[in-house]
């Protein structure tokens, strides 16, 4: 039986919907709308299409949106300068600095400047070890978003056996711990690994996040199994692709997320959630 197709944009939509109820009885009730700060330096067409399109989806889920656009010459200087000023605004509870930066400019510098209060996509070293230690705050977006589409499979994540292919900081190391912390039996993959498909093959879970199309062929999933496509590769023809070879995989796997219209969608959702889990911390204050 071909495999159930996990609609991202569906569940991102039902998800942005209760954040918009949530944001309107959170300002009924204190005062405070969610504000959010993205800044963006250069002039990278993808990063900007991802800042505008998460400006779009604040202002749908009536957050308080902010964007700062900065040219590629800006300096680390002015840069971090403007991150203490949003670290200080109190119309601000969520920062997020677009990513890949100029090269000269150093990200973790930058990243550390980010009040951890205030750090919408988790990347903070303070947010890395409470997640680390199972009591996060800011959990990071594609992280957060691929779990809840496992969950929404009805799934049980406990004792399952997952793989996570990739180790990078922003999705894969945050992703197997937050499947460890679900009690599923954590491998986590990458380019050093011997005999991968071997491993993927005993997968109840598989999380590709490796930035190659067609990367999981259908040889590598085990019949039923639940896989999560994190990918996102411009392919020759100006066509977007996964990570997983999507139309032989759907003979194999139980479920399968779509790129587009599987995590990325989910990325933003939980971008907006973040921000109104900060807010309501605010708030309470
Ligand atoms: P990175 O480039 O930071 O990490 C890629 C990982 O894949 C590395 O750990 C690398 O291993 C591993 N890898 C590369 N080649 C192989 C190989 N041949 N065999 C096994 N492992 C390999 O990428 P990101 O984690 O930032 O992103 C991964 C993908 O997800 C990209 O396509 C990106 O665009 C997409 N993405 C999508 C998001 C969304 O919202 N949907 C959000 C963020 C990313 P090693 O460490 O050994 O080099």
């Amino acid at each position: 039986m071909p495999a159930k197709i996990l609609d991202g944009k569906a569940l991102a939509l039902s998800l942005r919907e209760g954040i918009a109820r949530e944001v309107s009885v959170l300002a009924q009730n204190t005062g405070v709308k969610p504000g959010l700060a993205a800044i963006l330096v250069g002039d990278d067409p993808a990063s900007a299409v991802y800042v505008r399109n998460k400006k779009i989806a604040c202002e749908k889920a009536g957050l308080y949106p902010e964007e700062h656009l900065l040219p590629t010459s800006t300096s680390q200087e002015t840069l971090l300068a403007l991150i203490h000023q949003l670290n200080a605004d109190s119309k601000i509870h969520g920062i997020l600095v677009q990513l890949p930066l100029p090269s000269h400019i150093e990200s973790k510098a930058v990243l550390q400047a980010v009040s951890p209060e205030k750090d919408a996509d988790g990347f903070h070293p303070v947010n890395v070890g409470r997640l680390v230690e199972g009591d996060p705050v800011f959990v990071p977006c594609t992280p957060k978003g691929v779990i809840h589409m496992i969950d929404s499979t009805g799934l049980d994540i406990s004792g399952k056996r997952a793989v996570v292919i990739g180790r990078s900081n922003i999705v894969g190391k945050p992703v197997g711990m937050l499947l460890l912390h679900r009690h599923a039996t954590v491998t986590i993959c990458h380019s050093r690994t011997k005999d991968l498909p071997s491993i993927v093959r005993e997968a109840d879970i598989v999380i590709a996040a490796i930035g190659k199309p067609f990367f999981v062929t259908a040889n590598m999933v085990k019949q039923g199994a639940v896989v999560i496509d994190v990918g996102i590769n411009r392919l020759d023809n100006g066509k977007l692709a996964g990570d997983v070879d999507f139309e032989h995989v759907k003979e194999h796997a139980g479920w399968l997320t779509p790129v587009p219209g599987g995590v990325g969608p989910m990325t933003i959702a939980m971008l907006l959630q973040n921000t109104l889990e900060s807010a309501k911390r605010f708030a309470k204050q």
